[in-house]
């Protein structure tokens, strides 16, 4: 027998969530986003939950020309673009778009020839201050680009820091999208804007968010990209982190339990071992408390996460045995609960699964 340890993922939810993606921006064009091996979901699962996207965006040259080989002959995006003058072969090749974010990127352009035209999306910084051109060098960065031999469609692209929160005081998406209505004043070109975040807001800002391009990417996998919880928008998770009790254990008050003993039993309880651990990609960070289902109970993690295993209060589970089904996150346990309760983010969970987990699939149109 394997490991009761696997993950499963949810082709249903996937299709069901970029039609989610589409209803909250209709007249846009969806880059579903699969960089980290699709958010830890796999790249050709990805292709297939996102099939009827328009089309895939990530950072990994290598994975651009695997969705070539696995068969998606629609728009790749290159998020980050070439990170090298020979990369621009790839781009010709296979025919990718890829962003160009920076002064290198343009010289490394212009002192290749370009065997075929190639699409681009010009990134503008507008306040997130990781990629892009200022606002008030995005016409000439443009107008250099254009003067490309082989440079064809120019997207204008920028990057929202608080998609999520419309008025963070900080940085609002309102800001941002000023700057760059400012800085792209007079281009031509189709537009791109919103990640999650900006499509999930899109009803309150439909003017100002009114891309030709979206790129949405936790959403579509389910997770939140702000406070607001997952299911709020009709979302679903894509991946079931689940395992089984391998072991349980009586305690008596004064017992601890696990590395460094944190965890110390104020009077007689049952413990379960769960054959999940750090190396499985569930948070050792995760602390006392962190929520986890046994036989559909909500009960909670106790003690240090190890490498191969954790534990859980049973006190709550009636009938809990060895055996018992474990939920770690997904069905019936969003990932964004577990990943509060960590202080991280769904997103680093999902991307974590290690390799080791086996992954399932529960087919399209087959309930999980
Ligand atoms: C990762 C990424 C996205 C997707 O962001 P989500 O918050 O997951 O929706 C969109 N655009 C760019 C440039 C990205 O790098």
């Amino acid at each position: 027998m394997p490991r009761p340890l696997s993950a499963t993922i949810h082709l249903d939810s996937m299709k069901h969530n970029l039609a989610r993606a589409r209803a909250c921006a209709p007249t846009a064009r969806i880059w579903a986003v699969v960089k980290a091996n699709a958010y830890g979901h796999g790249l050709e699962r990805g292709l297939r939950g996102f099939a009827e996207a328009d089309g895939m965006a990530l950072i990994e040259t290598d994975n651009a020309v695997r969705l070539r080989e696995l068969g998606w002959t629609k728009p790749i995006l290159l998020l980050e673009g070439i990170f090298d003058g020979s990369d621009i072969e790839l781009l010709t090749e296979h025919n990718l778009n890829s962003t160009v974010h920076c002064i290198e990127q343009i010289k490394m352009l212009e002192y290749t020839r370009l065997s075929r035209p190639i699409d681009v999306h010009l990134k503008m910084n507008t306040g997130m201050n990781r990629l892009g051109f200022r606002p008030d060098e995005f016409g000439a960065a443009h107008a250099r680009l254009r003067a490309i031999p082989g440079i064809g469609n120019i997207t204008l692209m920028t990057h929202f820091a608080n998609a999520d929160e419309l008025d963070n005081p900080r940085l609002s998406v309102r800001e941002q999208v000023r700057r760059f209505q400012l800085g792209a004043d007079g281009l031509a070109g189709e537009r791109s804007l919103s990640n999650s975040g900006g499509v999930l807001q899109q009803a309150l800002l439909s003017e100002a968010l009114s891309n030709d391009w979206v790129r949405p990417g936790i959403m579509l996998y389910g997770g939140t990209p702000g406070e607001t919880a997952a299911a709020d928008y009709k979302l679903l998770p894509t991946m079931t982190l689940a395992s089984e009790i391998i072991g349980m254990q009586q305690l008596q008050a004064g017992d601890t339990v696990g590395y460094g003993s944190r965890f110390e039993a104020s009077g007689p309880m049952v413990v379960g071992v769960v054959a999940c651990g750090y190396a499985d990609g569930y948070p050792r960070h995760a602390p006392h408390g962190t929520p986890l289902l046994v036989d559909g109970v909500r009960t909670t993690l106790i003690g240090r996460v190890s490498m191969d295993m954790l534990t859980v209060d049973l006190t709550a589970v009636a009938n809990a045995r060895v055996g018992s089904k474990v939920v770690l996150w997904g069905d019936g346990l969003p990932i964004d609960a577990v990943a509060t309760a960590a202080g991280t983010i769904g997103y680093e969970l999902m991307c974590a699964l290690a390799p080791r987990v086996r992954v399932r699939e529960a087919a399209l149109g087959q309930s999980a």
